[in-house]
């Protein structure tokens, strides 16, 4: 372990801290920033009124609309003089919401980044390969600091140019992977056309976040790659990666660093607290941070926590794996659908490869869903092989899709199904939604 101390520490004792830090958090920004100040004000809530954990219940949330109203820094607990690096998140729409740190953010973050990937597997020494985008974003720099406080050699490779750090995986022979799951998937799929298999690297691990990604997605990549495939969440506004993480030994939910963290679940529309095991949205207040504190962050990210103690000795509680985020969910002819669950049916299908696009439009007032996927090389080539019609196979696989998706959605989805290399790769952070209502609408 990278801090037994802080990652084993018993309940009480990490409940102490938790609410002692929760005290310092909601001094500092109730002198700082003025959103909180007048917040906690109006609620008549200060820092020495808090007497127990439950107490977070009565501070004000803070949605993402908050810290763009307030851009750039006012939302920062510092003098901007004393912020030693910026962060932003992509804003598409309009603009973006900033992360900033001071020198001990940055040395915390540092730490808690290495103690992910320790948690993941890494060890000193390891070589890891680093392809989140460099940047703004916080995932390239995030995991690149992390790997170096663990003692790890970085290769710092960022997004694109696939075949290169295809390559460079198998030269420098590294034992971990960090990037997105389907840009992981897009790596997969290049050792195919530049005829390597697995075994001519030397990957073990691969440590995948900044998208919801599914138990069959976790399936391919470990088959497709011959690793351990293990699932880390983060995010920009409350730190970036390293928030949660998956442990080796169970991979089955994500611990949260909770002597850095105080999560919640709430249920999104009523905002009402949610017992542990609940699914609903995740909110996080930070214990830790100096330069952009937050209360009750609304993450937009739907899960459950896990109370349960796991087999791996770690005290911090768990985390199931996001759903979706509620940004992304779709509410098709009044039924909610995460695109995570339209991933689960297409990748569960071995003769699919793993590419694919959802598209949504409206015809005559009703939606209209499609799913478009992409048949394997080899499903073409066994085809051929066997002497069947291409057409009638085709066709056959459509209808099997479109009644799992049914099954799975409880509505109908109008299946594409094309030929290999059809649809575009990721280069990061994957855009499979096209929803064509939002441009019908304006
Ligand atoms: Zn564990």
């Amino acid at each position: 372990m990278w801090n037994q101390q802080f990652e084993c520490l018993p309940r009480r004792e990490l409940e102490a801290l938790q609410l002692q830090r929760l005290k310092k958090t909601v001094e500092l920004v109730s002198r700082q920033v003025p959103f909180y100040q007048e917040r906690l004000t109006e609620a008549g809530v200060s820092a020495e009124s808090l007497e127990s954990l439950k107490d977070v219940e009565r501070l004000p949330f803070t949605a993402k609309s908050n810290l763009r109203d307030y851009y750039p820094f006012g939302f920062c607990a510092v003098d901007v003089s004393d912020i030693r690096r910026i962060h932003a998140s992509s804003g598409t729409r309009g603009k973006p919401t900033i992360a900033a740190y001071t020198k001990g953010d940055l040395a915390t973050w540092s730490d808690i980044s290495a103690r992910c990937l320790a948690t993941a597997g890494a060890r000193p020494g390891d070589v890891l390969h680093n392809s989140y985008g460099y940047g703004l974003f916080t995932g390239g720099l995030g995991i690149h600091q992390g790997a170096e406080t663990l003692g790890a050699t970085v290769i710092p490779a960022s997004g694109g140019r696939t075949q290169q750090q295809v390559m460079l995986l198998k030269d420098f022979r590294a034992r971990i992977l960090c990037c997105t799951p389907s840009y992981a998937l897009n790596l997969a799929l290049c050792l195919d056309d530049m005829k390597l298999s697995p075994g001519d690297l030397k990957l073990e691990i691969g440590i995948f976040g900044a998208e919801p990604w599914s138990q069959e997605c976790r399936r391919q990549l470990e088959e497709r790659l011959n690793i351990q495939a293990l699932d880390i969440y983060g995010l920009s506004e409350v730190m970036g990666p390293g928030v949660a993480v998956e442990c080796l030994t169970t991979k089955s939910g994500l611990h949260i660093w909770e002597d850095h963290f105080l999560p919640e679940i709430i249920h999104p529309e009523t905002l009402a607290p949610l017992p542990d095991g609940e699914e609903g949205e995740l909110v996080l207040t930070t214990l830790t941070k100096e330069g952009l504190p937050l209360l009750r962050y609304r993450t937009g990210d739907i899960c459950s926590l896990i109370a349960e103690p796991c087999a791996c000795g770690r005290t911090a509680r768990r985390m199931s794996r996001v759903r979706g985020r509620l940004d992304d969910m779709l509410i098709i002819r009044g039924v909610n659908v995460y695109p995570s669950e339209i991933e689960t049916v297409l990748f569960s299908a071995a003769a699919l490869a793993p590419q694919y696009q959802i598209v949504i439009h409206r015809e005559r007032a009703l939606d209209v869903l499609t799913v478009r996927a992409e048949f394997a090389q080899s499903t073409a080539q066994t085809w051929h092989r066997h002497g069947s019609d291409e057409h009638d196979e085709r066709r056959k696989l459509t209808d099997t899709i479109t009644t799992r998706l049914k099954n799975q959605l409880g509505l109908t989805a109008l299946v594409e199904l094309l030929p290999s290399g059809t649809i575009a790769l990721s280069e990061g952070k994957a855009v499979r939604v096209l929803d064509l209502r939002l441009q019908q609408d304006s």
